[in-house]
């Protein structure tokens, strides 16, 4: 019984590891290992990858939102709406600015804030909206820019798993005020090891995120504000600067890998029974990952299938932000945001990467369908 990877980051790495090898080489030749023409060439070529005008390196997806956040001038007494259904950095990095996450509900079908739950939540204390990206989809963007417009709020894009992901055909990075990709290995675009970048047109906002991520410092030993040391690695600029021209080509194979998915999982009979993910209106979906909601109840017992027929599978995420335990002081309950709350019981990430073949994925679903077949009669899928 073969299994079948999550992620297969070794299947990308074999066909341009020279190349990669060459361009590690030559920063460790030049000396420069510390910003340098590598990071402003990676910045320069994202920016103009996704329609912005400047681009901050930085040492990771976190630390891209924060950079964004201390641009903005958001600290104590703050408030900054984001989902409660995603990773934790989207929250983590409101609250080390001493600002305090407001949580917006999410949309069923598609997993993205849900912009109707946003405008409710504005106070006079509402600093920005941070919609986040998920799976590789962008959030339903054109009601979030009027409700910010009419509120004259800043959107930060949280865009750390949406690499070249499109909303009406823009890319993702040139839909709001500011936008924080992350390159972890796993990423649309990935290095190997801790990486991001932040994308704005404004100038001002570019200079300021500059001098936070070195700790405020400006001129040389002068500090201006508190920022702490948050500068990408020259080594992982010139990786990047290796894969980037690969990556469209990259996601039109995640594409057809969903495709694919979505043709194997219906020919198997397998619809309402588990729910394929939703490609929503005006968006560009990149599959960062392919995430399938199984009916509720039953989600756990189909991973301990995949357990034991060796097939990767991943939940993001088993606990939504507004019951974590360091949020608690927040105040928030069970039931406080239902669809967040459900989606936590029943997605399942399948295997998902741009090499996947079409046999490893028809295992996957055949190991689904076996599954199902021994399993005992299951509600309906949500
Ligand atoms: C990965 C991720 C981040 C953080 O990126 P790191 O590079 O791991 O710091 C932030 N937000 C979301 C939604 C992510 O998936």
């Amino acid at each position: 019984m073969t299994g079948v990877p999550l992620c297969d980051l070794q299947a990308q790495y074999r066909p341009l590891q020279s190349e990669i090898e060459r361009a590690v080489c030559r920063v460790l030749a030049s000396g420069q290992a510390i910003l340098g023409p590598e990071v402003a060439a990676l910045e320069k070529e994202v920016a103009s990858y996704c329609g912005a005008a400047y681009g901050v390196g930085c040492g990771s997806g976190t630390d891209a939102i924060s950079l964004a956040l201390h641009a903005l001038g958001i600290g104590a007494g703050d408030e900054v709406i984001i989902p409660p259904f995603t990773f934790f950095a989207t929250a983590g990095c409101v609250v080390r600015t001493g600002a305090t996450p407001v949580f917006a509900d999410i949309c069923p079908d598609t997993f993205n804030i849900d912009p109707e739950q946003i405008e409710r939540k504005i106070t006079p204390r509402t600093k920005a909206i941070m919609p986040v990206h998920l799976y590789g989809q962008c959030a339903d963007m054109k009601p979030i820019w009027e409700i910010a417009a009419k509120h004259g709020l800043p959107v930060i894009e949280d865009a750390a798993q949406a690499f070249g992901a499109e909303y009406q055909g823009k890319k993702a990075g040139s839909l709001g005020a500011i936008a924080c990709y992350s390159f972890y290995p796993t990423k649309n675009l990935g290095t190997y090891g801790d990486a991001g970048l932040s994308v704005t047109s404004d100038p001002e906002w570019t200079e300021r995120m500059q001098v936070y991520r070195l700790h405020g410092m400006k001129p040389k030993y002068h500090h201006q504000v508190v920022g702490w040391m948050g500068r990408i690695d020259a080594i992982h600029a010139a990786i990047l600067r290796v894969k980037l021209p690969h990556v469209d080509g990259w996601l039109q194979k995640r594409r057809n890998a969903a495709s694919r998915y979505d043709r194997l999982i219906s020919d198997a009979g397998l619809d309402g029974w588990i729910t394929r993910p939703v490609e929503a209106k005006d968006c560009f979906h990149t599959y960062n990952q392919y995430v399938v909601r199984v009916g509720e109840g039953h989600r756990d017992a189909l991973v301990k299938h995949f357990q034991a027929e060796k097939i990767g599978y991943e939940i993001y995420y088993p606990m939504p932000l507004h019951l974590q335990q360091c949020l608690k002081h927040l105040g928030y309950g069970h039931g406080d945001f239902p669809v967040s709350e459900a989606a936590t019981r029943c997605v399942l990430a399948l295997p998902m990467f741009p090499e996947i073949t079409l046999e490893q994925q028809t295992r996957v679903v055949e190991s689904i369908s076996a599954f199902r077949s021994q399993a005992t009669p299951m509600r309906r899928a949500a």
